[in-house]
């Protein structure tokens, strides 16, 4: 979407790119983000990214703003922008809940609030972290057990770090693609280390592809949409904390449920509309 000419994730000349998942990156004269996500984004494009840090007030365009972590992945940024007749609050991709590779959201009062959706309904109620993490364990044991390379298949930018880095903390070596070490390394860059990775290892991590059914004893999805629901999205429940920490007067829903989460909101009585990408904020 752009508003008042600042692309939020959207090509325009002056734009703000929340993480560096490819299905945010963004082209424009000057491309705004944290400094991960920039040399994240330059693995695979250029493109002049002005990098800002946490909480420091820069001016987008003609407008004051500042960047809070998102906690989504390394570097994940929510964008806070001052706008004459509002404040906004753009969360990009978002989790509530702190991962053990990202940054720990934080959030701010705004009047104005764009909430991703992609979990935006109830049935999307993940288990705890260390819910997650006793799974993932299990799975490794099981697989090794049988005799079986416990294989796990996860986003290669940022899910398979966070996965790296939970079965570190278990003791756990890992073989891994080439592409993972890659990201891997520019975590390293940003205090994130990996001592565990290891051409020998008893793990295999592997980037996501479609699952193959039959083979889900020793293979693992690691996706909100997976057999593992390690997600680095926030589910129903983390959103509506989310919101009702912001306190807006006006929300827009974005990606994924944006309908039916919108929706939701106007029965909790707040004022919430779905925005479709692309699309400016109407009297706004
Ligand atoms: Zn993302």
């Amino acid at each position: 979407m752009i508003i008042h000419g600042i692309g939020l994730d959207t090509s325009a000349k002056v734009a703000f790119q929340s993480h560096a998942h490819t299905d945010h990156f963004v082209n424009g004269d000057v491309i705004f983000s944290t400094r991960a996500t920039k040399f994240l984004s330059h693995l695979k494009k250029g493109g002049f990214y002005k990098a800002v840090p946490f909480g420091k007030g820069f001016y987008i365009g003609d407008y004051k703003a500042k960047l809070y972590p998102a906690g989504h992945m390394l570097g994940s940024a929510q964008i806070y922008v001052e706008f004459d007749e509002f404040s906004l609050l753009y969360t990009g991709d978002v989790k509530w809940f702190k991962l053990r590779t990202a940054e720990k959201s934080r959030f701010r009062r705004a009047d104005v609030l764009i909430i991703e959706a992609t979990f935006g309904v109830p049935m999307y109620n993940f288990p705890s972290p260390k819910g997650v993490e006793k799974g993932l364990v299990a799975f490794v044991e099981s697989s090794l057990d049988r005799g079986k390379t416990p294989t796990i298949y996860a986003n290669q930018i940022g899910k398979a770090q966070e996965i790296l880095k939970i079965l570190e903390v278990h003791g756990y070596s890992v073989r891994t693609s080439r592409n993972i070490i890659k990201v891997a390394k520019i975590y390293e860059k940003f205090g994130i280390k990996f001592k565990n990775i290891d051409k020998d290892g008893e793990v295999l991590l592997r980037e996501f592809r479609v699952p193959k059914v039959g083979n889900f004893l020793s293979e693992l999805y690691v996706s909100g949409f997976g057999n593992l629901k390690l997600s680095n999205h926030a589910d129903f429940w983390e959103l509506m904390k989310i919101v009702e920490k912001v306190r807006p007067e006006k929300i827009y829903t974005v990606y994924g449920y944006a309908k039916e989460f919108a929706k939701i909101l106007r029965g909790f009585g707040y004022d919430a509309d779905p925005l479709h990408t692309g699309v400016g904020l109407g009297k706004l």
